[in-house]
């Protein structure tokens, strides 16, 4: 046997909380530590990855057992997870892989899952795996070799036939019972058809005659439509010739008149152009017309306008010429009164006169008198 174990990595697994890689190197490998270490616990894991059921086979009692619980230095983790990496470079292991890793993990809800070199896979496909490793697969745990000597003969037969590969070999044989079991089942139910078919048989023949009558007339049939169709081909294929000539004479005629559409297409293209043209020119005629209109309107509008301007100028003029011979005659008084005035002005401007010489001879007077209380005031 030379299916070896490579590698075991523990993760979470009871007293392994960080990741831990062991090494198989050739050879025996020993692990050595103090009680309590963790030694049994490799053990287990290796028990455990290989898919153990059982709770007391791994020293516990539930399967969060495997789990880290947590210790002083560190808290408890959720999820365990082991990896053992087998080398199959001998190809021993039924998988088409040179090295296999088969990974088992236990969560705190209660999954649990199975992979093989990364792929989610069932328990039983382990077991498939760890099956063919045969005798090479026993684990012997601390205390066994004691209780398999105490065992009863018939408790210690399962220990002896793991051991000695016995257990793949009785899966093997499990299965080829139950693939012989169901080729008699279906042997049995071919019998039975066969018992049911042989009263038929007579009238099987009897009706295979007929089919085989069948075939020969459904052959004469088909070769008689093959002729038929054969004649109606080549009937076909002169009228075929005769239309093909038809039509390229029609093909002819045809490009002859598209032709001649076409030009007198242009033809009308152009006169429907020039209309354009004109009507274009009509539009712009209506629109100066309608312009012209407006502004003949307005300039009616503009001379009825000045006509009543003019009149009310008119009416105003004589307005004005009234007012200018009342003015005339003002103008005549005025100047009349203006004279008057100047002539009683100018004796006013006398009395003025008059007064002011009678005020400087009183100033005289008075300034004179000032002089003479200035004098008896002193
Ligand atoms: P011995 O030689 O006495 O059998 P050992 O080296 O084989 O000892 P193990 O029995 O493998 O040691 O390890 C026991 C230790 O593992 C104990 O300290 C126990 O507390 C610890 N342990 C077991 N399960 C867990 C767990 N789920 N979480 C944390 N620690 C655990």
């Amino acid at each position: 046997m030379t299916v070896r174990i490579k590698r075991l990595e523990l993760n979470g697994f009871k007293s392994f909380p960080r990741s831990t890689v062991f090494e198989f190197d050739a050879g025996i490998t020993a692990i050595i530590g103090p009680n309590g270490s963790g030694k049994s616990n490799i053990a287990d894991a290796m028990r455990w990855v290989l898919g153990e059921q059982s709770y007391s086979n791994l020293r516990g009692r539930k399967a969060e057992d495997v789990i880290f619980s947590g210790s002083t230095a560190r808290s408890a983790v959720g999820m365990a997870e082991v990896t053992l990496t087998l080398d199959n470079s001998s190809g021993e292991l039924p998988i088409e892989y040179q090295e296999v890793s088969i990974s088992r993990r236990a969560c705190r809800n209660g999954e649990n899952q199975y992979l093989i070199n990364g792929s989610r896979v069932r328990l039983k496909d382990v077991n498939h795996i760890t099956a063919s490793l045969g005798q090479a697969h026993t684990v012997i745990g601390q205390g066994l070799v004691d209780a398999a000597l105490s065992q009863r003969p018939e408790e210690r037969r399962g220990l002896f036939e793991h051991a000695a590969g016995i257990t793949g070999l009785r899966m093997k044989y499990a299965a080829t019972a139950r693939h012989l079991a169901e080729t008699t089942s279906n042997s049995t139910r071919l019998e039975d058809l066969l018992n049911e078919l042989e009263p038929r048989l007579k009238t099987l023949e009897r009706q295979a005659k007929q089919a085989r009558e069948f075939a020969e007339v459904q052959q004469n049939l088909r070769e008689t439509t093959l002729r038929y169709y054969s004649s109606l081909w080549r009937e076909h294929q002169e009228r075929l010739n005769t239309l093909r000539q038809n039509a390229e004479t029609a093909q002819t005629e045809l490009e002859r008149e598209t032709s001649e559409l076409a030009e007198a297409q242009a033809a009308i293209q152009q006169l429907e152009t020039e209309l354009e043209t004109l009507q274009e020119r009509g539009e712009a005629l209506d629109q100066q017309i309608i312009d012209s209109r407006s502004q003949v309107r307005e300039l009616e509008h503009r001379i009825e306008l000045s006509r009543q301007r003019r009149d009310s100028l008119n009416v105003e003029v004589e307005r004005h010429a009234e007012r200018r011979a009342s003015l005339v005659s003002e103008s005549e008084q005025i100047e009349a009164d203006i004279g008057e005035r100047q002539a009683e002005r100018e004796s006013i401007q006398r009395e003025i006169d008059e007064l002011e010489v009678q005020l400087a001879h009183h100033r005289q007077k008075q300034s004179a008198i000032d002089e003479q209380i200035d004098a008896l005031t002193r």
